[in-house]
């Protein structure tokens, strides 16, 4: 595996400066490119999962984190709050908070339920500087986060389909989970004193991974303050594991925040929270994602698909046609002409790119191309618009592989 840190830089993904901070990336163009992907794949998803979404602000008043619990259990990986006028506001720690405010303004039926908010929030950890570096440790997060509010019936349920969202999403990224673990309370943590509420939630959330199917492990002392988690681990290139998604029921913020919704009977009840997330911070999500491709990433969120290779001077019309189509169907193509170098120059500077397509006197004539796959095979030249038509199948259905269109039937 790579360093994505080293890589992310050679690649143009991300940088820093220590005026800006440590732990305070920023993106660069490519980069971005890949995050608005990931950030729209996730959204879509949700969609498609009847989620709906939200928007929140990063501050909040120093009081609601008292009411969420955070500030008495989570305090010293908050940022200090910041006077203004008479309060104190601080920078989120977490979504959680705002997402029951919001349930709570207006009243809900049972019908309603699973009500299931979403939102790609930012939220702040006070990381120290020292175990800073690249994307996987920041101090400004992107948060894929979701919270369902639901009936106590229906929480393993949507815990289920909330970790089968999970490997659906990996299947599509190519990232493959070190291992699943059931995130436990530990001796000396500070977790809210509940005993009971603890072991429904883990019973429910050991339900679920056996329902699942899946080989899991218990963690003690990796539990979050307010209740116990699933936590789907994945390795860096230093074999350092570290949790990218996590699927959590939760029955203390419900009650903090004096959640309800009416009942068949006309009578106020309890919801129970299912806190979920699919991809995790969008960071550490993208810094996996560079470790784990050497920045030769799937072809549906590669910064460029598509590299156009007009092999002379007399090709680049030829090419800039190609270039314009791939620009109608939504590809993301890049003409490389020769005076950028030879085209075998051309083809090693661009061997992350999924696609070559070679562009000779013959193609240009027939209105052919010869398409290069990044994994060396090279096929025969084919007509421009059929070939570009099946990598925006491809792309578009998410799929990793790069030529196969297999049982989605794309072809
Ligand atoms: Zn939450």
């Amino acid at each position: 595996m790579y360093d994505h840190r080293r890589l992310g830089r050679e690649l143009g993904l991300f940088g820093s400066d220590p005026l800006i901070g440590s732990g305070l990336p920023y993106w660069l163009p490519d980069g971005a490119t890949v995050r608005h992907t990931l950030e729209e794949y996730v959204r879509d998803a949700e969609r498609r999962a009847g989620y709906q979404h939200v928007y929140s602000p990063v501050l909040g008043k120093r009081e609601l984190y008292e009411l969420s619990g955070h500030w008495s259990h989570y305090n010293e990986d908050m940022f200090p709050p910041m006077d203004l006028g008479g309060e104190q506001v601080v920078l989120r720690p977490s979504l959680c908070p705002h997402h029951a405010v919001i349930y709570r303004s207006r009243a809900h039926s049972y019908r309603e339920l699973p009500l299931r908010m979403a939102e790609l929030g930012g939220m702040y950890r006070a990381e120290l500087s020292g175990v800073l570096g690249g994307l996987s440790r920041v101090r400004a997060i992107q948060l894929n986060d979701a919270h369902i509010f639901c009936t106590l019936d229906q929480a393993a349920d949507e815990a289920q389909a909330a970790l089968g969202m999970i490997r659906r999403a990996y299947e599509a990224l190519g990232i493959r989970p070190s291992r699943y673990r059931l995130s436990l309370p530990g001796p000396g943590g500070k977790y809210v004193a509940a005993p009971e509420m603890w072991e429904r939630s883990t019973t429910l959330l050991a339900e679920v991974l056996d329902r699942s199917g899946l080989p899991y492990e218990e963690g003690e002392g990796e539990a979050a303050f307010y209740g116990p988690k699933i936590d789907v681990q994945v390795a860096d290139s230093a074999g350092r594991e570290s949790t990218l998604s996590t699927v959590q029921i939760d029955f203390h913020q419900p009650e903090r925040f004096d959640l309800h919704y009416i009942g068949p009977d006309g009578a106020r009840h309890r919801p129970v929270m299912v806190h979920r997330s699919v991809i995790g911070s969008v960071e550490r999500a993208v810094a996996h994602l560079i470790e784990e491709h050497g920045g030769a990433f799937p072809a549906w969120f590669a910064p460029t698909q598509l590299v156009i290779l007009p092999i002379s001077d007399s090709e680049v019309a030829a090419a800039e046609a190609v270039a314009e189509r791939c620009a109608r169907l939504g590809l993301r193509a890049r003409l490389a002409g020769p005076e950028r170098g030879s085209l075998g120059a051309r083809i090693r500077e661009d061997r992350r790119v999924p696609y070559q397509a070679v562009i000779g006197a013959k193609e240009a004539a027939d209105g052919h191309v010869a398409l290069r796959l990044r994994d060396g095979r090279r096929l025969d030249p084919r007509p421009a618009d059929a070939a570009l038509r099946r990598i925006g199948a491809l792309v578009g259905a998410h799929r990793t592989e790069l030529w196969e269109c297999g049982e989605v039937g794309i072809w």
